[in-house]
């Protein structure tokens, strides 16, 4: 059956947006642009769980591949294919519940972080998020969920309560520790597309009602120190503090050079955060040549500065989303991305800046990014089999991406732009623990199941066998997908 007929007979509370609809090009974006030429079937806005289970049913019956999509962050195009692209970007109502001594957030699965801060700040809840504004539930709690609270309160998803989903055979359950239990243990942290669509969650709330933001800039020229020594300070420093470091490309460095910023909050009050920061300074041996301490304020204020600036909730949603939303989208990327166990010293650090240094052969490398994200803390407290989300020993997040503003490079381009990822995938071997599933490298390597889930991925498998026996629910790296593995996990496979 052809794609549109297979489609008729669909009826949503939301949207279904056609090909020859105006609004289709729009509803076909992800966060980066690299997918812009996938074309799905159809694309449906479900507004409530009914609707995803009609989808899913209406899929079964006509064989439509479907693709589940959040907020659209996958780099490596998962949420979107030539099938029927299941959107819940709609189902995003959040709602504060729970006996007054166990407090929970429901949340619907399409609810971006900046929209939770927003809508919980007048309820005096907060949540762990990432570090992105636009990252949906669905996707960050599936696969694991790190933020800078990850230290202190954990992942995202050690404190989920309970998920309702709608299942491969069309039916919807609610999970948690008593109901449908392997069920529950496998969305947390066994990654999205895989199980089920989830259509909401109910979470344990934080208790930090403040924090204080800070930002410092350094030279490129003490890059190797800093990052040696940032990563020593994270490791050794209280859970308290959640942080990253990136070193970022000439075009936003002083003079047209690279430069390496440390950012983050603190949950802790006084002036435990200037202490710490010039601890920082001692360590690396050098000087920031800008900081920035703010306020100490309310938790969404201070995250919402974080990740948005001075813009509003309107303004930071993803350009084209809604009305006044002017939040950029990612270009064309490679990446290479790995979990390690402990700080790098100098030597390490001084081998990944010199695989992320460029060269300018064959091609220049566009613009280049390290990014690194301490973790830890909290989250290596629970044991390595509670959840699917097997990293208990893991410290960093770091990884290396090369952007391209061309959403079709030459081909000339983009084979530099692998050679480059993978010259700093070597780099990163020998510190590596395992891969984070929500920041896959585009590059898949042989054994990733095992890299992603380690001792987890038979129990994963059998998740997998019980819920979605056919494989209803794939993309490239999915648990117990049939998809060949190729070398890379690109959109539509
Ligand atoms: C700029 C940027 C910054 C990021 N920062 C962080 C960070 O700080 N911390 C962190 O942990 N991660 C971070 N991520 C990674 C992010 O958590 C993952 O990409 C996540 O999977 C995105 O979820 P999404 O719903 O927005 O994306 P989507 O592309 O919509 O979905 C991602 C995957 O989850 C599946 N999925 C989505 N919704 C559902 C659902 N309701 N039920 C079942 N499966 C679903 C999709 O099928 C797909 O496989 C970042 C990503 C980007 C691009």
């Amino acid at each position: 059956m052809s794609a549109p007929r297979a489609l008729k007979g669909l009826r949503l509370r939301g949207e279904l947006v056609l090909p020859s609809d105006p609004g289709y090009p729009l509803a076909t974006q992800l966060q980066n642009t690299e997918y812009d030429t996938v074309r799905p079937c159809a694309v449906a806005y479900c507004a409530t769980t009914e609707d995803v289970a009609a989808c899913v049913r209406h899929a079964r019956e006509t064989g439509l591949r479907v693709h589940v999509r959040g907020g659209g962050h996958s780099f490596n195009g998962w949420s979107t294919g030539e099938g029927l692209v299941i959107d819940v970007s709609r189902i995003s109502r959040v709602a504060v519940g729970g006996p007054a001594d166990a407090p929970t957030v429901r949340l619907g699965a399409g609810t971006q972080s900046l929209d939770a801060l927003d809508a919980l700040k007048p309820l005096g809840r907060q949540i762990v998020t990432g570090t992105f504004p636009t990252v949906s539930a669905g996707g960050f709690l599936t696969g694991g969920g790190i933020g800078w609270q990850t230290r202190r309160f954990g992942t995202g998803s050690d404190r989920m309560v309970s998920a309702k989903v709608v299942l491969a055979d069309g039916r919807t359950v609610r999970c948690s520790a008593t109901e449908e239990p392997d069920l529950f243990w496998a969305l947390r942290g066994g990654g999205g597309g895989t199980f089920g669509v989830v259509t909401e969650f109910e979470v344990r709330p934080v208790d930090a009602p403040l924090m204080t933001g800070f930002e410092t800039l350094w030279a490129y020229e003490d890059a190797v120190a800093v990052l040696a020594a940032w990563q020593d300070w994270c490791a050794q420093g209280p859970d308290e503090i959640g942080s990253s470091l990136v070193v970022l490309p000439g075009m936003f460095g002083p003079g047209g050079r690279p430069v390496v910023k440390v950012w983050g909050v603190d949950l802790r009050a006084g002036d435990a955060l200037e202490r710490s920061l010039g601890e920082l300074a001692e360590r690396a041996g050098a000087k920031p040549v800008a900081r920035t301490v703010g306020p100490r304020g309310v938790y969404a204020d201070v995250m919402h500065e974080a990740l948005c600036g001075s813009r509003t909730v309107a303004q930071c949603h993803r350009t084209g989303t809604g009305p006044g939303a002017e939040g950029h989208r990612h270009p064309y990327t490679r990446q290479s991305y790995r979990l390690t166990a402990r700080p790098v010293d100098r030597g390490g650090a001084a081998a990944l800046l010199d695989a992320w240094e460029p060269e300018p052969e064959p091609e220049p490398v566009p613009e280049r990014y390290l990014l690194c994200i301490a973790v830890g803390g909290a989250a290596n407290r629970v044991g390595r089999t509670e959840t699917a989300y097997v990293h208990r020993d893991a410290r960093f997040l770091i990884g290396a991406q090369t952007a391209c503003r061309d959403p079709r490079p030459s081909e000339a381009t983009a084979a530099s732009m692998t050679a480059w990822a993978d010259r700093c995938a070597a780099a990163l071997e020998p510190l590596a623990c395992g891969s984070y599933i929500n920041f896959p490298s585009s590059r898949v390597a042989d054994g990733w199941e095992a890299d992603h889930f380690g001792e987890n991925v038979p129990r994963l498998q059998g998740v997998k066998r019980t819920y979605d026996p056919e494989d209803f629910f794939r993309h490239a790296q999915s648990i117990g997908s049939r998809t060949p593995t190729a070398n890379t996990t690109k959109a539509g496979s």
